[in-house]
Parts: C-alpha cells; structure tokens; sequence
C-alpha cells in the first residue's frame, strides 16, 4: 500500500508514539501527510519530520488516499469522532499503524493475539520462545513499541503483535499467519456497541483466509470463544487448521488437566508433556491458559516440543502482573495493578492461600459482581477499598469478609500489612499475601495502571525501610 503513495496524500489524526512513527516513515519516503493532534507539541514534533500541519476538520478528504488514526480514537461506536466521520463521509478507508505496517512488509511471517485478558503475557511469552529458539522475531502491536519502530525482517522473520478490539477493527485486511484467542469476557462495550459488537470484533481476528496454511489457536474456555470454534469450524477449508486448547478440560488440541499437567492431544494419545505447578515464573492458573495457547502458537511456528518447553521455563513475567514485590516478615507483596476487570483478578485470587486484598479505582461493566461467590471461600481474609467505588464495594463484601474503607493506596497496603502480622502473630493464617489485585481501572486516581503499581512498589518499598530501621 505505501509504495504506491507517491504524489498522494494520507491524513494522521492522533500523534502519539504510534501515530509519530507513521509520520515518519511516509515522510522518509516522500510521501504527503497532513497530520493532526490537540497537543500542540506534538504537532510541532510532526512538523519536525515535515508534515503538513492542519487540522483534519478542515481538510477537504476527498484528496485524502486514507486515514490513520490511533486505536483510542473512536471511529464508530459510541459517536465516531468528528474527524472520523469526515472521513467516512468522504468515502475514505481508516486503519492504523498496524495494516499500514502488515501491507508494507508483506514477506515476513505475522502472529496476531488476542483476548480480554492475559493478551501481553502471551504475546511476550510467544516472542521469548521463538527468540530462544534462534528465530528472527520482534514484538509488537498493542505491546510495546510502535511497529514501524520494529526492525525489518527478512522472509524468515517472525513478528508478534497482541492486538485489542480496536486494532482487530482497524486492520480488516490483515492475514495472520497464526492467530489465537485466550478469552471473552465483557470489556470496552461502549466502543463495540454491545456485546455482540466486541465479540465479533474478536473474531475477526481469524477472518483472514486467503494465506495458505493458516493456524487458528482458539482457548475453548469460555460461551463466547467456544462459539467461535463451532462457527470457524463449520466455515473452514483444508488449508486452516483450528486447534481447541484449554486450561480446565479434555480438548482436540492441547490441554491442561485438573493437576496442571499439559496435555498433547492433537493424535487422540492424551500425551503428558509437562506439569505446570513446577513453573515459578508464571504462577497461577490464568497463566495455564496463557501457557497453553503459547504452546500451541509455538508448536504451529513448526518448534520442537522441548524446545518451547525449555523456553518457557526460562521467561521472565512481565511487570504490574502477579507481580512478587517482596517478602517480609513473613508477608508476601503482590503487584497485579494490570488486573483492571474482575476477571482478571479471579485467578491469582483464588490461587493464593491467605490474601489480604486491595480493590477499587474506576469501576469497570459488572464491578466485582463475579467475585462475589469466592469470597465465602476463606482464602480472603480480608479487603482494603480505595478510589473512586470504594462504597460500593464496601457495601458489598463487608458482609462476607472484613473489609476497611481506606481511600487510598498508601493506607490499604500499610492497613494490610499490620493486619496480615497481626493475624500471623495469632496463628491465624500462615502464608498472608498483601495483593494489589483492584479489579477497576486506575484512572481516577492515577494516570495509568503502571503508574498505579509503581507507587505500590514504593509503598512496600518504604514499609520495609521503615521496619528494617525500627528493628536497628
Ligand atoms: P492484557 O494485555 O490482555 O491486559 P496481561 O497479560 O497484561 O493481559 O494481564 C492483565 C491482567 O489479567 C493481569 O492482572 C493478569 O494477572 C490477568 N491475566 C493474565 N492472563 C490471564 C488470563 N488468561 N485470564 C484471566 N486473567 C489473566
């Protein structure tokens, strides 16, 4: 697409490090962009690397070739945005960086994953164990780096992009190579327009057959990815493989049975491979699920079952994820500042022996409305509140477990602490784990969930510091 750009124009709305990196790469090939941010450094910076600057509700879009847009635009739902809506108006397509990217360097090999939850780890744990193995690969997509940051590989190049709803919806034409799906649970509905809307954006991502050889990796564990299976199945010609994995029951393809062993399925032998609760670095059955749909990615690359196994076991977590912080006095401290909906809290939850539960922030779709039968299990002993809909939750689990309103981080983790020695010293629990798992978005009271979990670190930081001195 970008090689036949010369003498035609292409609008960038949104100069963020996605959007930046598009600029640049059509400027250094000569080509014309008009582009637009509502930060006036950053059109500055554009200008810098010679684009037009205007603004987009003024250009007239009919000589536009395309738009690109960052993924936090909206483009359809809830209202497009004014400058989307030009564009449509003008009959002229929208995509980012990504599409922009794929049609670019259509040579190399591209692997597209997604789901509501566990999307980075897989996407980095994937990238790790091609990378061990010796394979040209970089990592890209909703991760990281923009891509046309990414380096250039050759034919026997592998990259791996996690790509959210919106990118799945900007990029219709992509062809993956191979593309997985974890999970679907409600998320971000207000921009698909509904369930529905987000689930069908999901699938998507496997709506790209015109590649030869094509491997569809489909987690089977919950209502809406299993129905994907069913239909993609239905809908499938030789030349796609679709491979059902799961982490909690028998499947086709690769599996993990209730004692955390993975399972290789595929020839009907319900072969043991590897038993997962052996794994320090990923911790937690949300993580079998990431495990097993890497392994299944991987396996599709054309690498050797030892092979991955060997690199999986060597792969680092990534940060603000389950995240160990430290052990002290006998407390554990946990980081899962990612976890912004309640399903990505339920497992690590419900993996640990005695937590002592920090929740709150911004409320997502549905609260904490899922967790609620876990707490009579007794593995929480009790729960700190913060931010925003620290009433409402509250109110909701006061009844079931104690739980201490503290509106802030700072608070809740020194409360939890105290607590979790108090209750140690009682011999009331054994192996009490402070947890930053809060279930809502940071937003209100922090600029990003990393941010949010970095002051967490800090906190526990200055909590042993303190202690440490105390003790002389
Ligand atoms: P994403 O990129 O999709 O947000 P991450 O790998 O960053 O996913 O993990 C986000 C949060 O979800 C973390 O709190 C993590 O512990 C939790 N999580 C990770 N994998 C899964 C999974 N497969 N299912 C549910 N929750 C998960």
């Amino acid at each position: 697409m970008i090689n036949n750009l010369l003498n035609k124009t292409v609008a960038v709305f949104g100069l963020g490090k996605s959007g930046m990196a598009v600029v640049r790469e059509l400027k250094q090939r000569g080509i014309h962009v008009i582009a637009w941010d509502n930060k006036e450094e950053l059109r500055k910076e554009a200008s810098n690397f010679g684009a037009t600057i205007q603004d987009l509700m003024t250009v007239n879009f009919s000589d536009v070739e395309f738009l690109v847009i960052s993924p936090g635009i909206p483009h359809t739902y809830p209202t497009p945005h004014p400058i989307a809506q030009r564009a449509k108006d003008a009959g002229v397509k929208i995509l980012d960086d990504i599409e922009l990217f794929v049609s670019t360097y259509k040579n190399a090999h591209y692997i597209g994953i997604t789901g509501t939850n566990g999307k980075s780890t897989t996407t980095a744990l994937v990238h790790h164990i091609l990378k061990e193995n010796g394979i040209p690969t970089a990592i890209g997509g909703n991760f990281g780096i923009p891509v046309f940051d990414l380096p250039v590989l050759g034919n026997d190049g592998w990259y791996v992009f996690e790509m959210s709803s919106y990118q799945i919806e900007l990029s219709p034409s992509i062809d993956f190579d191979i593309s997985a799906i974890l999970n679907i649970t409600p998320d971000h509905l207000s921009r698909h327009n509904g369930m529905d809307g987000y689930v069908n954006i999901k699938k998507q991502i496997f709506n790209r057959i015109s590649k030869k050889n094509v491997s569809n990796v489909i987690a089977v564990d919950d209502e809406y990815t299993k129905k994907i299976f069913n239909e993609l199945q239905k809908e499938s010609v030789s030349s796609v493989h679709n491979i059902p994995v799961s982490f909690n029951r028998k499947v086709d393809g690769y599996y993990v049975n209730s004692f955390g062993i993975l399972i290789d399925n595929t020839k009907g032998e319900k072969k043991e491979l590897f038993d997962l609760k052996t794994l320090l670095n990923l911790k937690g059955k949300h993580n079998w699920q990431n495990i097993v749909v890497s392994f299944a990615v991987a396996k599709s690359v054309g690498i050797a079952t030892s092979k991955i196994l060997n690199a999986i076991k060597t792969f680092t977590p990534l940060e603000h994820r389950v995240e160990k912080v430290a052990d002290f006095a006998s407390v554990e401290f946990i980081n899962d500042s990612k976890a912004t909906n309640a399903e990505a809290t339920q497992y690590a939850i419900s993996s640990l022996d005695d937590v002592y539960w920090i929740i709150g922030g911004r409320k997502k779709e549905g609260g904490i409305d899922i967790l609620m039968p876990q707490l009579s299990n007794g593995n929480i002993k009790r729960i700190f509140t913060i931010g925003e809909c620290e009433n409402e939750f509250y109110n909701q689990t006061k009844k079931i477990v104690p739980t201490y309103k503290c509106h802030k981080l700072d608070k809740a983790v020194i409360k939890a602490f105290k607590l979790a020695t108090h209750d140690l010293k009682k011999k009331k629990v054994n192996n009490p784990v402070v947890i930053l798992s809060p279930a809502c978005a940071s937003f209100d009271q922090y600029k990003s969930f990393e941010a949010r979990g970095e002051h967490f670190k800090t906190i526990v930081r200055n909590i042993i510091a303190k202690y440490k001195n105390k003790m002389g």
